[in-house]
């Protein structure tokens, strides 16, 4: 396959974030001449763009970059924050020639297997959990793309080892792809990839629920038989997304699962208390790992775990080696976990203080509900609100019914959550995040819970869901300052 970017390519990187500055970076290791645009490229002064700008690297402040990158001589990267209709009038950009995607772009550069993990939510836990498993069982992954290092960083560290005469520190790369990463993708063959759920999100950037899906789905029609896919059983999207690409199939689920058309596939049955494995050749059919001492409760935490295992298992297989279930116990027994999804971060006065600030959609609010103990009637306060992203909250009333005494709402939707949810739960609003969180402890009973999990963005108040789980954290510690410390629950 002849290169998209060589030693005399003329290169122009759209976008200067993270992913951004790496590319270009990659591409000025490969030779070619980069420049980088950007809207804002005032704060570009870090040390990396210093040395980007010491070996001829361009910076260009540009809004308007449609007609540089539609008719463009260059090789385009793509940084994934820049939304299509900017520069392309589309809600999603059409694959271009002379275009690529920052993760697509890397991805073709690594020496290394992929497994590319993808979905609505659950992606950043379930790529930390599987490269946990993974170094667990003795292999050395590269984590990262769109959460944590850009894999353009990854695949340049891995360069300038090789070039130096060393071995690669990595021998597999576990990737988190989000929907706008894979959205005009033009090749893309990972060894596995994990589409853990398809729920609605994004629907200001995309318009509605079908392009977001498909979207999401657009990957697989481009994988040949070398990729396994690894479904959601629970969700149909599998049965028309799977008639897409040549693709094998695996499943995880927690009911019936697959379609029997499928035959006898890989599939990871979720019990309570369990993980059943059967349809792989090579392990016993029925085989258990049992869940006792898996750390994560709620959220979606079981199917993330379930696809990880699964993952794991077909990644050594395919390598050709047995697989070390102690070993995979202990990995599962070790994981602690991403700060900001369903962290406990202290008890005070006997509430519990749950922070599920990345909860930035409807489903992950749903996953967090579902999963918080029964006690029979609703012991929980729901801190709800932000920057509204043109879904509807109505589909959280069921869970809400099940656990929530009373939500509290702010930021930019407040309103139109409470016009949503206030037929079925009473609604307080605060005017700010401080005294949401003061207003829940003051209506929560000791013995119950006082749970952030937003269903929005955090852009109207903050700069993003970790700065937001940060102040949540400052406003326990001060109550936990005003009240003292009673059962302080780790970090
Ligand atoms: P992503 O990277 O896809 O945003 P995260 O692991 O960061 O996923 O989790 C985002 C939010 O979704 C958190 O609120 C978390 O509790 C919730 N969540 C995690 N896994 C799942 C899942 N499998 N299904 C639904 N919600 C989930």
């Amino acid at each position: 396959m002849e290169e998209f970017i060589t030693g005399g390519s003329e290169v122009l990187v759209v976008g200067g974030g993270r992913s951004g500055l790496s590319a270009a970076n990659l591409a000025a290791d490969l030779g070619a001449k980069v420049s980088v645009v950007d809207d804002d490229p005032g704060s570009f002064s870090t040390e990396d763009w210093g040395r980007f700008r010491s070996r001829g690297g361009q910076i260009l402040k540009e809004r308007t970059v449609g007609p540089w990158i539609l008719e463009s001589s260059f090789r385009v990267i793509m940084s994934p924050g820049i939304p299509p209709i900017r520069w392309s009038g589309e809600v999603v950009a059409p694959p271009l020639p002379q275009v690529r995607g920052e993760l697509e772009w890397a991805a073709s550069l690594w020496p290394h297997p992929v497994i590319a993990i993808a979905g609505t939510n659950g992606k950043s836990t379930t790529t930390a959990l599987v490269g946990h498993l993974l170094s667990a069982v003795g292999h050395a992954p590269f984590i990262g793309g769109n959460f944590g290092t850009p894999l353009s960083e990854g695949v340049r560290q891995v360069r300038q080892v090789l070039q130096s005469g060393g071995r690669s520190s990595y021998d597999c790369g576990v990737i988190e792809v989000s929907s706008f990463q894979t959205e005009s993708m033009q090749a893309f063959s990972p060894s596995l990839y994990l589409l853990l759920n398809i729920t609605p999100d994004h629907l200001d950037r995309y318009g509605g629920y079908d392009l977001y899906r498909e979207a999401k789905l657009r990957a697989v029609s481009l994988f040949g038989e070398e990729t396994t896919v690894i479904w959601n059983g629970d969700q149909e999207d599998y049965r028309t997304g799977r008639m897409r690409g040549a693709a094998k199939a695996a499943f995880v689920t927690r009911s019936e699962g697959p379609h029997p058309s499928f035959g006898e596939v890989p599939v990871v049955r979720i019990h309570p208390d369990r993980l059943e494995i059967s349809g792989i050749g090579e392990i016993p059919s029925g085989c258990q790992i049992p869940l006792r001492n898996f750390r994560l409760s709620g959220g979606g935490n079981l199917e993330n775990l379930g696809f990880s295992v699964l993952a794991v298992i077909l990644f050594l297989l395919r390598e050709g080696r047995q697989i070390p279930f102690p070993l995979l116990e202990q990995g599962i027994a070790s994981f602690t976990g991403l700060p900001h999804r369903m962290e406990r971060i202290a008890t005070v006065r006997g509430v519990t203080f749950v922070n599920d600030s990345k909860a930035t959609n409807v489903g992950a609010v749903e996953a967090a509900l579902a999963g918080l103990p029964d006690s029979g009637h609703p012991t929980t306060v729901l801190i709800l609100g932000g920057r509204d992203k043109g879904g509807s909250y109505l589909p959280l009333v069921p869970g809400i019914r099940r656990q929530v005494k009373v939500v509290v709402v702010l930021g930019e939707a407040r309103e139109k959550i409470r016009r949503e949810l206030s037929p079925h739960v009473p609604v307080e609003e605060a005017s700010d995040f401080q005294e949401a969180v003061a207003r829940a402890f003051s209506i929560a009973d000791p013995g119950e819970t006082v749970l952030l999990s937003p269903a929005c963005s955090s852009y109207d108040m903050f700069h993003g869901y970790e700065e937001r789980g940060e102040r949540f954290r400052d406003a326990v510690m001060r109550l936990e300052e005003q009240f003292g410390v009673k059962g302080r629950q780790g970090s």
